[in-house]
């Protein structure tokens, strides 16, 4: 069998038990509501016999509508019993035969009570339309007709045998003239209207519920090629991350050599180059060398999509890993004659992270701060906040503009000045937002051109 046949399949299945699922879910729907019917109808009969002056047998009635706790008491039973045993054969037309029957059943009954109240005189009668509803939605479209087709043959029945005098005439109200009920035309016209009213809301009622099942099915079908497109997508996306891993390590060694191989160059034969040969054998160091960091950032990046990565969390204390980090940037920043201060409280919590990534997040932003600053300096502040530490380095640097400040976490994104003037690869923050996020943090950053910027990263406390 090909992919999309099985897929298919499994969709027609998915529908057909959906359905079975809503059939089983409305059956008990109906056993409840057919509880309160019982309540109702007992006391609507003790109410209309207690207001009213009315000729009907009310213990008679009483007795018949015991009828319907009694029916529901077996249906109870044989609906949980079906659920228990799913696996039975025929298990799906036994449902329906036990919803078919209750609904014919409830017919019987409100015929015989509307027939022992008054036949025609009562307006009860109009009480099984509510019933041609529920056979609609629980039904299939012909069981629904079929069930219209019972209450209009019991009805017509009851008029046709009353008014021929083959069944005796219960009275209802005692002003009512007995031979009214007797009457052709007045039957004929009760009758056409029951028949047109009942076929018409069956009519009515099956073509919404078809169009809401057709809905349904096609919101299925839509979900599972969503699903099954979704999953293409990712094994897509990880074979690319695999594919680019693959490249970047292949790229890597051979960069790394033309780096070293070039300071070589540089440092052993300085005499013999010329200083226009110097000045371009330099530039090619710095270019590789950007090369080599942006092969080095994007083989984190993919590392970081494929499926099976995992960062390794700990509790992490961030005081020693920034004074370390201090210490590795205090001489660049003392050449530059940039302050960089810190500023974190006794108290602060610890963090469960990735100690490795943790630190790349920092020294990125850290970094980030010296290289676009060049007056003033940096100053990191960490403090306790809500389930959270919140981190927040910021700088008197170039700053950015609102359009740039959309964009900086884009992967290969570079501001305007930034480029113009500073070394980079654009893939850093992207870094530092996967690492975060991957944590289940978050990270912000508010900046004003010219003035300076502060990065604010949330890190989960431990
Ligand atoms: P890179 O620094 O290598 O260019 P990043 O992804 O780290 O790449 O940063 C993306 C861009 O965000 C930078 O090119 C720069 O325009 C801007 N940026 C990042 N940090 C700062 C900062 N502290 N001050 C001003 N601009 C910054």
């Amino acid at each position: 069998m090909t992919e999309t046949a099985s897929i298919k399949n499994r969709t027609i299945n998915k529908i057909r038990l959906t359905h079975q699922a809503e059939l089983v879910e409305r059956l008990g729907w109906l056993i409840r509501v057919r509880w309160l019917a019982a309540i109702g109808v007992s006391s609507t009969i003790l109410a209309a016999t207690a207001t009213f002056d009315l000729l009907i047998d009310r213990n008679l009635l009483l007795l018949i509508s015991c009828a319907i706790p009694l029916c529901n008491i077996v249906y109870y039973i044989y609906f949980k019993w079906l659920l228990a045993r799913k696996d039975l054969a025929a298990w799906h037309w036994r449902v329906s035969f036990l919803a078919n029957t209750q609904i014919s059943v409830d017919l019987i009954i409100l015929i015989v009570l509307v027939y022992l109240s008054g036949g025609a005189e009562n307006p009860f009668f109009f009480y099984f339309i509510f019933h041609m509803i529920i056979a609609s939605i629980l039904l299939s479209t012909t069981a629904s007709y079929l069930q219209a087709s019972l209450a209009v043959v019991l009805f017509n029945m009851m008029l046709l045998f009353e008014g021929l005098g083959l069944l005796p005439h219960y009275r209802l109200f005692p002003f009512f003239e007995e031979s009214i009920y007797r009457h052709p035309v007045y039957l004929l016209g009760l009758s056409a209207v029951f028949t047109t009213t009942i076929y018409l809301s069956v009519y009515m009622a099956t073509s919404i519920t078809r169009r809401l099942r057709m809905r349904e099915e096609e919101s299925i079908q839509l979900k599972d090629s969503l699903e099954e497109t979704n999953r293409q997508l990712r094994e897509l996306h990880e074979y690319r991350s695999h594919f680019i891993l693959k490249v970047e390590h292949e790229l890597k060694a051979p960069l790394a050599a033309i780096e070293s191989l070039i300071v070589v160059i540089l440092t052993s034969f300085t005499e013999t180059l010329t200083p226009k040969v110097k000045d371009l054998l330099s530039r090619a160091e710095k270019r590789s060398h950007v090369l080599l960091e942006m092969i080095r950032e994007l083989l984190e990046l993919s590392r970081m999509q494929t499926a099976d990565f995992r960062f390794e969390l700990k509790s992490l204390s961030l005081e020693p890993i920034l004074s370390r980090l201090l210490e590795i940037l205090r001489a660049q920043a003392e050449d530059r004659s940039l302050s960089l201060e810190t500023n974190l409280p006794g108290n602060l919590p610890e963090v469960l992270g990735d100690q490795k990534a943790i630190e790349q997040v920092l020294m990125n932003l850290l970094s980030n701060s010296l290289k676009y600053t060049e007056s003033g300096g940096v100053r990191v502040e960490a403090v306790p906040d809500n389930g959270f530490v919140k981190v927040t380095v910021a700088d008197t640097g170039i700053g950015m503009s609102e359009e740039e400040l959309q964009m900086i976490f884009e992967e290969f994104y570079r501001g305007e000045l930034a480029k113009e003037k500073y070394e980079g690869t654009g893939l850093g923050l992207s870094i530092v937002k996967g690492i975060v996020e991957g944590h289940g943090g978050r990270i912000e950053v508010e900046s004003t051109l010219g003035k300076g910027s502060k990065f604010t990263v949330w890190l989960p406390s431990a």
